[in-house]
């Protein structure tokens, strides 16, 4: 089956499609799809997105992108009490900056994840049971994963294939990275549109064997996808995020 596994509804600042116009794409093209709206999952909680999925037979995967955020500079004065758990994650969540360094993707979410420190959000999808996918890797305009990218080990899948890159040398560069460390942990390439409009839906797709969670699962962790590169974004396309951006211009 084919999945768009990074696309942007309303629900994301920047974004233009409904929903139920997402779902209805999905629908005609024959392919599954996961929202991943930029740090909230409003189009899941707040929108009826799983039932008109649901109701068209569309497969739904409930995901996210999060904002990754800097360590705090380490603070030299040093707590005299360890031996409470609340002083602990007080101090933990003391140690996160407002500094963007990247995005990560979760999906198979059942709960919104606030932007924090990589090493945070990694212990949040762990106990959420979800996987973790790392989106444009090396496209510098946007956020990449430079800053946590020795940590690509505890990725579940990485795009390889995105088609709002901003030039195509962008995904030239994560298809090499992928290449050499697939031969060391078989992490999943995918290929995804990041539509922010409903036009560009299935502008990058991936190939899995499944039809449902079970065998999606399994086929992510064993490194069993195929990506297939359909259009690129084009330059209306980036135009109108920045509309969306200003609210001058409907949602369709
Ligand atoms: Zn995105």
């Amino acid at each position: 089956m084919l999945f768009d596994l990074h696309t942007h509804s309303k629900y994301s600042i920047d974004a233009l499609s409904k929903p139920e116009t997402m779902i209805n794409i999905c629908k005609k093209k024959g392919i599954g799809i996961s929202i991943t709206d930029h740090n909230n999952m409003d189009v899941y909680f707040k929108g009826k997105v799983k039932q008109i999925a649901k109701e068209k037979k569309v497969f739904l995967i409930p995901g996210e992108e999060i904002k990754v955020l800097a360590n705090q500079p380490v603070n030299k004065k040093k707590s005299s009490v360890k031996n409470s758990k609340d002083i602990l994650s007080n101090a933990k969540n003391s140690l996160v900056s407002d500094k963007c360094v990247g995005e990560v993707i979760a999906y198979f979410l059942n709960k919104e994840i606030k932007p924090n420190t990589f090493e945070n959000i990694l212990d949040e999808i762990k106990q959420q049971g979800a996987l973790l996918s790392c989106p444009h890797p090396f496209d510098w305009p946007r956020k990449n994963f430079k800053e946590f990218s020795n940590e690509w080990r505890k990725f579940d899948s990485m795009e390889v294939y995105n088609a709002r890159a901003y030039y195509s040398g962008l995904n030239k560069k994560s298809q090499k990275f992928h290449d050499v460390i697939f031969k060391e942990k078989r992490i999943s390439a995918l290929g995804v549109s990041d539509a922010h409009t409903p036009e560009e839906i299935g502008n990058g797709l991936t190939e899995i064997n499944a039809v449902n969670e079970e065998e999606f699962r399994k086929a992510i962790k064993k490194g069993q996808t195929k990506i297939i590169k359909n259009n690129k974004a084009g330059f209306s396309q980036h135009l109108q995020t920045q509309f969306a951006r200003k609210n001058i211009i409907s949602e369709r």
